[in-house]
């Protein structure tokens, strides 16, 4: 039996030769043997990972029996299927130095081989992967939602790397949705002033293009007439079957000041979104990070890492940056990093980042005070133990931002600007007449001004 088992790594040593380093490391190389049937001659196998299923028993069906045949016998098949696991999965996939073209604003470093991938990752990467190993065939648009620092440009990079790699005859571009306008701005403005076709020029350049990866779509949000030119572009590159990548800071029905026609593209084929990692995740970023600069990760070392992964939850970017402001400054100052050192320089970081008064800092507060999810706050929900929670958030959104109306109903999902009112109007009567909601508010004040 388990000399049965060993074959398995007879099947990846001849499958890896036969697939890309990618392919192999992220759809065979997790795979386990989780049994053998010995009357019926069928292994059944394990990922931990849904869409490598599919498009194992999809895309690599026969390669896959056809070498189990060849190390098992010619009467083997196999089986399989999803299985969750908590163990983390570090990617270790050997892309080489990416040719680096400038006007493709692809950062180097964002490939997939620097890309920890974690439990609040694994999705989107994979999806990812796909696309990059098969573009206009894999998920046709992807499009990749998360908050702020959560990893959404690294992917689009990693994406736009492989495929520049792998495939030289296809053209990639990566635009930031910033980038988009100001160009279509001044190629409008250059039409009126020299009536020149610029234009013209500007729809040849995105209607030429193979692959559009186009990061942050929610700037496009209330802009009427870029969003116009922008579904026209969308419609050209998908009816020629081109691929078309998009991110966003929230996924396509929250993007309520985008054209709905729009907004119901994005969805038409996969939406992944990416959370913030777990603690794990957070460790195994910090010493992928720590490797990359070539630092020795010693026991102080170590446990300043679990500190930072401790202290900073919510952001890739703020973690990463923790940790190298600690390497920066005790270069500067010429002490070893220990947790001594390391705290001190974490509570500037940590006090100015946490007493910030921001809608999401709001939002956190308020849900760990009540214990619920952010999502369940800028849900539809209407249970009250959502309900009360969401109100108390909107009503701090009132006091302690400048924020109008409309802007706090966006940060709730959407939420009309009357519904906003009526919340803040709602708890400021309450606070009133009841003394406990009137103690919550308070507590939620100080915990938020950090006064
Ligand atoms: P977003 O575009 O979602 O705001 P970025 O892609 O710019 O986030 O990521 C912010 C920083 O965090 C980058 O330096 C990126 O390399 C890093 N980062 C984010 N997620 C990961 C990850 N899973 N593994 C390694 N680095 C990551
Ligand atoms: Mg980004």
């Amino acid at each position: 039996m388990t000399k049965l088992k060993e074959k398995w790594n007879q099947v990846l040593a001849l499958l890896e030769p036969e697939l890309t380093e990618i392919s192999f490391s992220t759809w065979f190389k997790p795979i386990k043997v989780k049994s053998i049937d010995e009357k019926l001659n069928i292994i059944h196998l394990t990922i931990d990972n849904n869409m490598a299923v599919d498009l194992i028993k999809d895309r690599y069906k026969s390669i896959l029996e056809n070498t189990i045949k060849i190390v098992y016998g010619n009467d083997f098949g196999f089986t399989i299927e999803y299985f969750e696991e908590d163990e983390l999965l570090i990617n270790n996939v050997g892309d080489k130095e990416p040719e680096f073209k400038d006007e493709l604003y692809l950062n180097p470093r964002y490939n997939f081989k620097n890309f920890v991938v974690g439990n609040n990752n694994k999705f989107a990467h994979a999806a990812a992967v796909a696309v990059a190993e098969a573009p206009s065939e894999a998920y046709n648009p992807l499009f990749l939602y998360g908050g702020s620092g959560l990893g959404k440009t690294h992917l689009m990079h990693a994406i736009g790397h492989h495929i520049l790699k792998t495939k030289s005859n296809l053209k990639v571009l990566y635009v930031s949705s910033e980038m988009f306008v100001n160009e279509m701005v001044s190629a409008l403005r250059k039409n009126d002033l020299r009536n020149e076709n610029n234009m013209g020029e500007f729809r040849r350049k995105y209607r030429e293009i193979d692959v559009l990866l186009i990061d942050d779509i929610q700037f496009l949000e209330n802009k009427a007439s870029i969003q116009e030119e922008f579904f026209n572009t969308f419609n050209t590159l998908y009816t020629l079957n081109k691929q078309i990548i998009i991110s966003s800071d929230r996924p396509p029905n929250k993007l309520v000041n985008m054209d709905v026609r729009l907004r119901s593209r994005f969805q038409w084929n996969l939406v992944a979104d990416i959370t913030p990692p777990d603690y794990e995740t957070r460790v195994a970023i910090l010493i992928n990070r720590a490797e990359l600069d070539n630092i020795e990760i010693d026991e102080d070392m170590n446990d300043v890492i679990n500190l930072i992964a401790e202290k900073i939850q919510e952001n890739v970017r703020e973690l990463e940056g923790a940790l190298t402001r600690i390497i920066s400054f005790s270069k500067l100052m010429g002490e070893k990093i220990d947790i001594p050192f390391a705290r001190k320089i974490l509570k500037d970081i940590l006090s100015a980042a946490d007493f910030n008064v921001t809608p999401e800092n709001i939002k956190k507060k308020v849900c760990k005070h009540f214990n619920i999810k952010i999502a369940d706050i800028e849900s539809a929900k209407r249970a009250r133990q959502f309900a009360f929670p969401r109100q108390i958030a909107m009503y701090l959104c009132r006091e302690m931002t400048d924020l109008s109306l409309p802007k706090i109903g966006e940060c709730f999902g959407g939420r009309d600007h009357s519904t906003v009112l009526h919340a803040y109007e709602k708890i400021s009567s309450d606070i009133k007449t009841n003394d406990s909601v009137k103690e919550i508010v308070a507590t939620l004040e100080s915990e938020i001004s950090g006064k």
